[in-house]
This record gives C-alpha cells, sequence and structure tokens, in this order.
C-alpha cells in the first residue's frame, strides 16, 4: 500500500498550516466541518496519528477514532434535530477516499431529507455549523 503522505490536507490542517472550523479537539482527535457538506451538519473526524486509513491504522487508535466519533455524532444529531445518521469511512480510491488521512464523515439525516451534490459550504454557515454542534458536545 502507498506509504502515508505528511502533507495531505488533513495533515495540513491538523498543524494549522491551513484553516479549519473546528469542532472538537483534544489529545487524539481533532473534528471540523467538511468543506463541501453534503447533509447540514457534516464533519469529519480525523485522529492525531499519522494513519492512511482502515488498512494501516493501529486498532488501538481506531477504537479511539471510533469513540469521538460516536461522541461528535450524537452532538450532531442533536444539533440538527436529526433522526437518523450516518457514519461513512472510506479506503482508498477505489473506495471513494479522496484524502488519505483516515477520517469518519459524520452524516446526521432526517427523514426525506436527501444527500446533496457535492458543493463549496460557505464559511459563515459552516463556522455557524461548527458552533452548533460544539455546544452541543
Ligand atoms: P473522502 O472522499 O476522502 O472520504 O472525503 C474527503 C472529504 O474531505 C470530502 O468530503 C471533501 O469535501 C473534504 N475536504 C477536502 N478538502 C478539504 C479541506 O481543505 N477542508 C475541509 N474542511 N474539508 C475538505
Amino acid at each position: 500500500m502507498t506509504a502515508y503522505d505528511p502533507d495531505n490536507i488533513f495533515a495540513k490542517i491538523l498543524r494549522r498550516e491551513i484553516p479549519s472550523h473546528t469542532v472538537f479537539e483534544d489529545e487524539t482527535a481533532l473534528a471540523f466541518m467538511d468543506i463541501m457538506p453534503v447533509v447540514d451538519g457534516h464533519c469529519l473526524v480525523i485522529p492525531k496519528v499519522a494513519a492512511r486509513n482502515i488498512f494501516d491504522v493501529e486498532p488501538e487508535d481506531l477504537a479511539a477514532l471510533v469513540k469521538t466519533a460516536q461522541r461528535v455524532s450524537k452532538a450532531a444529531c442533536r444539533a440538527f434535530q436529526a433522526d437518523g445518521h450516518t457514519l461513512r469511512l472510506h479506503s482508498e480510491t477505489s473506495g471513494g477516499q479522496e484524502v488519505f488521512h483516515i477520517h469518519f464523515h459524520v452524516l446526521p439525516m432526517k427523514t426525506g431529507v436527501p444527500l446533496r451534490p457535492r458543493v463549496m459550504g460557505d464559511h459563515a454557515i459552516l463556522a455557524r455549523h461548527a458552533a452548533m454542534i460544539h455546544e452541543a458536545l
């Protein structure tokens, strides 16, 4: 498998080399808004360890990431009054992965509200949504 690239976009977000709308951070993980949200509240949860995807992440790091993803998911669903939820993890290009630092997509879902096409989000709205999820944590 291809080696982890420390210059991928999410590694740069972790190092604060490029900005993001932070939802949550602790010593193991960072959660921030997806820049092209397919649903209101679409955020990403990434570990601070360098791992490309499901194939190279250490099991204990994956377990810690799932724990954070659960916490952020519950908060996102509370914040957006979602009655359902989707958690996505893509691995490698054929699996839909575009950024090669392991991450979960957190998608608060509402009955009758389909996913939108991917378009660049409005930064003011992303900032507001990040604050809403943060407050619900
Ligand atoms: P993947 O297909 O790798 O699972 O998903 C990568 C996600 O990262 C996509 O949903 C995309 O919108 C998001 N993304 C790509 N570049 C950036 C960025 O610079 N900032 C943020 N916040 N999200 C990004």
